[in-house]
C-alpha cells in the first residue's frame, strides 16, 4: 500500500495548482495522473485567463466587482454570487503569482500584461500568452511542482474512492504501465480530473476528457451539480471540431453566413461576435437550420480573420492558424475558416463549496470537474483557466489544512474493501467475452448526446435519449474486452471509462429533462424562457444503480437581482 497525506487526482491546471498549495503548507502531497501532467487538456487552452487588472487604456475603471457582475450575468444568474465574487477577487493575485513564476504573458507597449476582449465581458480583461495560454501556464505550474518535489504517479487511472462517509481513507488506482491495481492510503483526496467532452460526438475536448472520474466521485456518493448545463463553443473547425479560440473574435474576427452577412447583428446587435457563447452558438445553429449556412460538416458558417492582416494574425493567433492549415489546409490569412458549434465545457460537476470541499470529509474537487458554482448556466470565456488557478489554490489549501497535524485516521479495512471491489470489476471485464463492442456503445452514446441533448432541446427527444442511455447501460453489462493483456491495456481502460461515462451522461440527460425552462446553455424549444419563480435553483444528481435521483438547492444571491440578458 502506498501512502500520502494528500493525493490529487489529475495533473492539469487545477490539479497542479492544488498540489503546489498543499505541498507549500507542508503536507506530503502526490499527484496521480492518467497522463504526464503537461499533456493534460489544459495545455490546449488558447485564448486566455480573466482578471480585472485594468491594464488597457479602455478598461481603467474595471474592477473585480464588475468582473463578478459579468460572470453572474453570463451565467444567466444561476452562479452562486458569493463564489463568483471570490473567483474575481482572488483573480489578480493568482495572475501576478503566475507572472512571477514565469508565465510569458503577452505585453502592452509599456510592459504590462496585455488583455484582450472576450465574450460577455464589459472590458478587455483576458490575459493571454499569444494563443497558447494554457500551455504556458501548465508548464510553469509543472515547474513549481517539480521544484517542491511533489511525487507524480504518471499513467495511473484512479478507479475507486475509499471513504466510509465520515472520513476519507484513500483511493484505488490502475497502473497502466503494469496493469497492477494498487491502493493509496490518503487522508485527503482532490479530484481535478477535467471535463467530460468525449460524452459528446462533436467536441473540442481531448481524448482524455471522458468524464469517467466524475463517475467515480458520483458512485462514491458525491452528488453532481447542474450537469444539464453543457457549453457548446461557437467556433470549432468542421471535421475534427478542434477549437478556434474566442480570442480570434476578441481580436476582431467576423462570423459570416452564406450571404456574406455578419449575422450576429440579428441576435446581439451590440456585442456582435462577442456575445456569450451560448448565444453565439444558438445563432449559428439557427443560421444553419434556416439555410443560411454552408454544407460542410453537416452545416457551418465562416470565421473570417482576413481583415486583421497578416502581422496581427502571426503575432496574436499563430496557433490557430497552424491548426487550420494542418487540419483543413486553409490559411486564415487568405481564406475564411468553416466553423460550427461543438461541445466545449461542462458548467456542472462534482458538487463543492467555495473551498472545494464535497459532502465527504477529506474529499475535494477543483477545476472543470467541479461545480462551485461560478459558471452557473453558462461560462464566460477565460473564466475556466481562472477557476482552475483560484479554486485549485483554495482546494489545495483546504486539503493541506485538513491533514495538518492530524494523526492519520486511515482504516485499512475500508481501503481493502474498495480495492477488492474494484479489482473484481476489472478482472470480470478482462475475462468477459460478451457480444457488445465498446466502440458501438460509445459511439451511440456520443451521437445520442449530440443529437438529442445538444444546443436545442425538447422533451420528446430528451426522453428518448434517456431511454437510449438506459438501454446502453444494460448492453454494457454484456460488453466484451478483446485485449486480455495487462500492460497498457487501453481496451480495458476505455471499457472501464465507458461505464462511468454512461452514468455521467445519464445525469446530464436526467437534469435536462427535468428542468422545464431555458437558461444559459440549456435551451428548450418547448420552454423558451427563463423561469426564475420555479427554476432559480441548482440541480443535484445523486447516483443510484437505476439512474440519477434529483434534488435541488437554492442559488446564493449577494448583490445582483436577475435581469434579462441583453448584449
Ligand atoms: C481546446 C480548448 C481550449 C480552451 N481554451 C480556454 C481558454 O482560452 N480559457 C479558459 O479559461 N478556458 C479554456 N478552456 C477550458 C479549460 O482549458 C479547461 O476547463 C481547463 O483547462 C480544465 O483544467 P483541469 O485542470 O480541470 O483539467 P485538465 O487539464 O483536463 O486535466 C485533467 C487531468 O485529470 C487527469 N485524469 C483524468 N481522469 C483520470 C483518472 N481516472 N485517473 C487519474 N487521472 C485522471 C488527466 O490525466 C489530466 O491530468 C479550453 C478548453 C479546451 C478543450
Amino acid at each position: 500500500m502506498l501512502k500520502h497525506q494528500v493525493i490529487v487526482i489529475g495533473g492539469g491546471l487545477a490539479g497542479l495548482r492544488a498540489a503546489v498549495e498543499s505541498a507549500r503548507l507542508g503536507a506530503d502531497t502526490a499527484v496521480l495522473s492518467l497522463l504526464y501532467p503537461v499533456r493534460s487538456h489544459s495545455g490546449a487552452a488558447q485564448g486566455g485567463v480573466n482578471a480585472a487588472l485594468a491594464n488597457m487604456p479602455e478598461c481603467k475603471d474595471d474592477s473585480p466587482a464588475k468582473h463578478a457582475y459579468d460572470t453572474v450575468k453570463g451565467a444567466d444568474f444561476l452562479a452562486d454570487q458569493d463564489c463568483a465574487e471570490i473567483l474575481t477577487t482572488d483573480a489578480p493575485a493568482r495572475i501576478y503569482e503566475l507572472e512571477h513564476w514565469g508565465v510569458p504573458f503577452s505585453r502592452t507597449e509599456d510592459g504590462r500584461i496585455s488583455q484582450r476582449p472576450f465574450g460577455g465581458a464589459g472590458y478587455p480583461r483576458t490575459c493571454y500568452a499569444a494563443d497558447k495560454t494554457g500551455l504556458y501556464i501548465l508548464h510553469t505550474l509543472n515547474e513549481q511542482a517539480v521544484k517542491l518535489g511533489i511525487k507524480v504517479y504518471n499513467e495511473w487511472a484512479a478507479i475507486a474512492l475509499a471513504s466510509d462517509g465520515a472520513l476519507n481513507h484513500g483511493l484505488v488506482a490502475l497502473n497502466l504501465q503494469t496493469g497492477e491495481i494498487a491502493s493509496f492510503a490518503a487522508d485527503a483526496v482532490v479530484f481535478a480530473v477535467g471535463g467530460a467532452g468525449r460524452i459528446y460526438k462533436r467536441t473540442s475536448n481531448a481524448m482524455q476528457s471522458t468524464g469517467y472520474c466524475l463517475g467515480v466521485a458520483y458512485k462514491a456518493g458525491i452528488p453532481l451539480k447542474d450537469m444539464e448545463f453543457v457549453q457548446f463553443h461557437p467556433t470549432t473547425i468542421v471535421g475534427t471540431n478542434i477549437l478556434m479560440t474566442e480570442g480570434a473574435r476578441g481580436e476582431g474576427g467576423y462570423l459570416l453566413n452564406n450571404q456574406g452577412e455578419r449575422f450576429m447583428q440579428r441576435y446581439a446587435a451590440k456585442a456582435m461576435e462577442l456575445a456569450p457563447r451560448d448565444i453565439v452558438s444558438r445563432s449559428i445553429q439557427i443560421e444553419v437550420n434556416e439555410g443560411r449556412g454552408f454544407p460542410e460538416g453537416g452545416g457551418c458558417v465562416h470565421l473570417d480573420l482576413r481583415h486583421l492582416g497578416r502581422e496581427k494574425i502571426l503575432e496574436r493567433l499563430p496557433g490557430i492558424r497552424e491548426l487550420a492549415i494542418s487540419f483543413l489546409g486553409i490559411d486564415c490569412i487568405e481564406k475564411p475558416v468553416p466553423v460550427q458549434p461543438g461541445q466545449h465545457f461542462i458548467m456542472g460537476g462534482i458538487d463543492t463549496d467555495k473551498d472545494g470541499a464535497t459532502i465527504l470529509p477529506g474529499v475535494y474537487a477543483a477545476g472543470e470537474c467541479a461545480c462551485v458554482s461560478v459558471h452557473g448556466a453558462n461560462r464566460l470565456g477565460g473564466n475556466s483557466l481562472l477557476e482552475c488557478v483560484v479554486m485549485g489554490q483554495r482546494a489545495g489549501a483546504a486539503a493541506g489544512k485538513f491533514v495538518k497535524g492530524k494523526a492519520s485516521a486511515i482504516k485499512e479495512a475500508v481501503l481493502n474493501d474498495a480495492a477488492k471491489k474494484a479489482t473484481a470489476e476489472v478482472e470480470a471485464l478482462l475475462k468477459s467475452s460478451g457480444k457488445e463492442r465498446l466502440v458501438n456503445l460509445r459511439d451511440e452514446m456520443a451521437q445520442t448526446m449530440t443529437d438529442q441533448i445538444g444546443i436545442f432541446r425538447e422533451d420528446k427527444a430528451m426522453r428518448e435519449a434517456l431511454a437510449t442511455l438506459h438501454a446502453l447501460r444494460v448492453r454494457y453489462r454484456n460488453v466484451g474486452v478483446d485485449a486480455k493483456h495487462r500492460k497498457f491495456n487501453l481496451d480495458l481502460l476505455r471499457t472501464l471509462e465507458l461505464g462511468g461515462m454512461l452514468d455521467v451522461a445519464e445525469s446530464i440527460a436526467a437534469g435536462a429533462v427535468a428542468r422545464q425552462e431555458s437558461r444559459g446553455g440549456h435551451s428548450r424549444l418547448d420552454f423558451k424562457t427563463r423561469d426564475d419563480a420555479n427554476w432559480m435553483k441548482h440541480t443535484r444528481a445523486h447516483y443510484t444503480p437505476d439512474g440519477a435521483r434529483l434534488t435541488y438547492t437554492p442559488v446564493t444571491k449577494t448583490k445582483w437581482e436577475p435581469e434579462e440578458r441583453k448584449y
